[in-house]
């Protein structure tokens, strides 16, 4: 492991830290603002406008506004999608500097802001800028003399809040369906991480989004969350995040039924059978877990291992966990960054603790890294039992537990109990046991001797409780859209 050098401080460019409303910026009316920290340093990178519900209810109005009576209203469907790609243009053309950002606030090596967030953002606004102009409805041969047809209208406005893990990729999920379906939209991010999708905002003014389409209003959950999630002026409520939080807001949405979707937790399991290409498997494990420094929702967590091959896939887990490079996320070569914050880093050395005091075996890491930033050394645990809170509990961080199975139908079982849904893989050469899997894992997204494959034209989601509804894809243009249908006599 690289031992720590000195992390970055800064990028090169004033940063924006008010809130976005009606096409301005502005501070927050009560004046209050709130600190994000750089995790690598534990250093203030800026102070930023908190807003509360005074200026959710700005924001809901002007979105109100541009929705029902501005110009987006009767904008072309085309020149939605041209605004989009506009979009789209100018993050690519801003693209090292956006990383740079996401890595200062978030901590993620810049290897994979540049190389893998980014470009999936870009892709996310130009897969979506191709849907605008083809969101349309059918005509149905109803009985008797009739004309039926249904239309595909904007659900209205659609107040999106977002976690710290992926702050620009969660704003562009959220964004490019609501946009291209003709929505107008109210972001908040993270408290942790709010810088990047000021910048976003910034761009969106530059490419041209008339006033109060897009909003941003950053604060905290039960404050700007909160009341954003209550507002009735707010049609629709897009959450990613927390199991516990979606749950609440499930319920706060319900006063005023709102459309909800919910992208919440997961506990996925990763299943190697005993015949699969072992340095594939092990790879796309250490890929699956160690992504983002654990902290996805869709993290591998759970590693069933067949028991032919266990031991010697977790002396090779370990070995592999063990080269990972640790350190500056600015540095090119840094594969793992910090944790987002001290109280995921806090969390994350609880579980380690008991993992260990529940008799599981560490076997890499189980410690933090270095002595200041929220680094923690990449962990796997074997001789994990189903029941142990490392394998019940979703950690969100570099924490791997090796789970060892014998069979099929026992690997199944297994993998599905659990409370969550949200993806699950198979390594195997078998093309039936991965059938089998396929069919088998209650989970909204399977991979079959891969990890963490994302595309924007793929739906991802959860079942039970890991969501409600799919993002990207065709399917997420259902979450923005209400079907009306026009029926007119003939005679
Ligand atoms: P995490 O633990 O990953 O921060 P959360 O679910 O707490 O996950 O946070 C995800 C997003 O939800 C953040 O933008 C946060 O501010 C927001 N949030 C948290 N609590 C609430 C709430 N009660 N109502 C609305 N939004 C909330």
């Amino acid at each position: 492991m690289a031992t720590a050098t000195e992390p970055r401080r800064k990028v090169g460019r004033t940063l924006q830290t008010r809130l976005l409303i009606d096409g301005q910026w502005r501070d927050s009316l009560s004046g209050k603002t709130f600190e994000t920290v750089n995790p690598a340093t534990e250093e203030t990178i800026a102070f930023v406008a908190e807003g509360d519900s005074a200026d959710i209810d700005l924001a809901v109005k002007a979105a109100r506004k541009a929705f029902d009576t501005g110009p987006w209203r009767k904008m072309d469907a085309r020149d939605r999608g041209r605004l989009l790609n506009a979009l789209a243009d100018l993050i690519e053309s801003q693209i090292d500097e956006l990383a740079e950002l996401e890595t200062l606030d978030n901590g993620k090596p810049i290897r994979e802001s540049r190389n893998a967030d980014l470009p999936l953002v870009i892709d996310c606004f130009r897969y979506y800028a191709g849907w605008a102009d083809k969101i349309h409805g059918q005509t149905i041969p109803i009985r008797g003399r009739h004309f039926c047809y249904t239309r595909r209208e904007p659900v209205g406005v659609a107040g999106q809040i977002i976690p710290w893990n992926f702050p620009l990729l969660m704003a562009a999920w959220k964004w490019g369906p609501a946009l291209a379906a003709g929505c107008t939209v109210i972001l908040k991010p993270a408290e942790q991480t709010p810088l990047s999708a000021l910048r976003l905002g910034e761009l969106a003014m530059e490419a041209g989004f008339p006033a109060g389409v897009i909003n941003i209003v950053p604060g905290f959950g039960e404050t700007a969350g909160a009341s954003l999630v209550a507002h009735k002026g707010v049609d629709k409520i897009a959450f990613t995040g927390e199991t516990r939080t979606g749950q609440v807001i499930m319920k706060s949405a319900a006063d005023t039924l709102k459309r909800v979707t919910l992208e919440l937790g997961g506990k996925s399991p990763n299943i190697v059978f005993a015949d699969a290409d072992l340095d594939a498997a092990v790879e796309g494990a250490i890929l699956g877990l160690y992504l983002n420094q654990g902290q996805c929702c869709c993290a591998g967590s759970r590693l069933f291992v067949q028991e032919q091959v266990h031991d010697q896939v977790v002396e090779r887990l370990a070995a592999r966990a063990q080269e990972r490079k640790l350190g500056d996320p600015f540095d090119p070569e840094t594969e793992q960054g910090p944790q987002v914050d001290k109280a995921q880093f806090d969390k994350i050395l609880s579980y380690i603790d008991k993992g260990k005091a529940q008799g599981a075996r560490c076997v890499s890491g189980g410690e933090r890294f270095g002595g200041r930033g929220y680094f923690v050394k990449p962990t796997v645990f074997s001789e994990v039992k189903d029941q142990m809170a490392i394998a019940t509990d979703e950690i969100f961080g570099p924490v791997m537990q090796v789970l060892r199975f014998r069979e099929m139908d026992e690997v199944i079982t297994r993998a599905n109990t659990t409370d969550y849904g949200l993806a699950a893989a198979v390594w195997t050469r078998d093309i039936k046991k991965a059938h089998a899997i396929a069919e088998s894992v209650r989970a909204g997204t399977i991979w079959v001797n891969c990890y963490d494959v994302f595309d924007a034209a793929a739906p991802f989601g959860g079942f039970k409780t890991s969501g409600l509804g799919r993002e990207l894809g065709e399917k997420a243009l259902d979450n923005y859209t209400e079907l009306k249908t026009v029926t007119i006599a003939l005679d």
